[in-house]
């Protein structure tokens, strides 16, 4: 039996934070003892400001470092932007602030050791410094992510896969329900001891970077990062798209779950947007669609040809021809990773017909 708790908590007023806090790690005596050292875990995607949802917001991981501090614990934030440095995410995100407020360590996840698993991939590679800890705190943010449709608790330890590392398992693990599988696999490692969801300013639409932020207005939290997950994906009516929740399904992994904090029953949002290329749900009708995945088309009037999506593509598909990036599609595997990286919002992933027809 999973907990998951649900406040409602409107802005990111830190008072309101700490009540929130302080009622999450009351009832948990004893779970973090004088000198443990602890990895906040934020979502720390790339440079953006916390206005722009993108990373988790600095005063919820400043709040959540403060107790960690008063139980005499040594927090220190940690992730592994794929494509930037923690120190610049954080400088953007008022990570780097928070860190040099408190006196504690902002850190790189790098140093990749390979260790086996348990789950669906019998072996990932992850930062070694997540051993060195003796808890890892997941502070994932609520978003949409165009391939996966949201990226909440699991996804939000993928982070712990060094850099570039994490675009190979676009190539390893390139159909969708693989990589989700890949996901819980990796979050599996080192399962956190709590996962605190910032859902104040969520991210709507085509996310993980480009998306709109959305003012859902609840912080989740729970021992279980996949009941977590679930009661998210609830909360938008999500959870028969998230591939995710389809692994957890088929494989039976969903604990029963029963409600805390300030809600009995899931608070459900209807006007949250999903990507617009959502993959249609895990079942018949996707599997005659596999041949009509979205592709990528790049925008020439919003594209600064920074190249970017060019370094990120895990299959080399992104060639310049003189300025211009273009897309090979024999070798695309429709990935969303160019989408993702782009920090212009110049890739749009356009619906095969089949898909389009489907979907009337
Ligand atoms: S990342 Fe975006 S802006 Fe940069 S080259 Fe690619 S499409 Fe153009
Ligand atoms: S072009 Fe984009 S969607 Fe296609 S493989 Fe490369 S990163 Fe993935």
């Amino acid at each position: 039996m999973a907990k998951v708790e649900i406040y409602r908590v409107r802005w990111y007023d830190e008072k309101r934070l700490r009540e929130v806090v302080e009622r999450i790690f009351s009832p948990r005596k004893g779970f973090i003892s004088r000198g443990d050292r602890v990895l906040i875990k934020p979502n720390m995607l790339a440079p953006s400001r916390p206005e722009k949802a993108v990373t988790t917001h600095p005063a919820l991981v400043k709040v959540v470092a403060e107790k960690l501090l008063d139980l005499d614990a040594r927090p220190a934030i940690a992730d592994s932007p794929a494509l930037s440095s923690a120190e610049k995410v954080g400088k953007l995100s008022g990570l780097r602030d928070v860190a040099e407020e408190l006196g504690i360590p902002l850190l790189e996840l790098d140093s990749p050791v390979e260790v086996k698993t348990r789950s669906f991939f019998r072996k990932v590679e992850v930062s070694r410094k997540i051993f060195e800890f003796d808890h890892i705190i997941n502070l994932p943010k609520f978003k949409t992510h165009t391939q996966m449709v949201l990226t909440l608790a699991v996804k939000n330890m993928f982070g712990t896969v060094p850099g570039r590392l994490k675009a190979e398992w676009h190539v390893r693990a390139s159909k969708y329900l693989d990589f989700a599988r890949m996901l819980y696999s990796v979050f599996s490692v080192r399962p956190p001891l709590l996962n605190i969801m910032d859902g104040i300013l969520a991210m709507e639409g085509n996310g993980p970077q480009n998306g709109n932020p959305y003012p859902l207005g609840f912080i989740l939290a729970s021992e279980d990062g996949l009941a977590l997950d679930y009661v998210a994906s609830r909360m938008v009516k999500a959870e028969k798209k998230v591939y995710l929740m389809e692994v957890a399904r088929r494989e039976g992994l969903l604990p029963e779950i029963v409600l805390g904090g300030e809600y009995r029953r899931v608070p459900e949002v209807d006007d949250f947007s999903l990507p617009s290329t959502t993959p249609l749900s895990p079942s018949l009708a996707r599997r005659l669609l596999r041949r009509s995945l979205p592709k990528p088309k790049i925008l020439p009037e919003k594209c600064t040809a920074c190249g970017i999506c060019q370094e990120a593509c895990p299959t080399g598909s992104i060639l310049k021809v003189g300025k211009e990036p273009k897309i090979n599609y024999d070798t695309c595997i429709s990935c969303f990773v160019c989408q993702e990286v782009c920090p212009f919002d110049s890739i749009q992933f356009t619906q095969g017909i089949l898909r389009r027809l489907f979907q009337g």
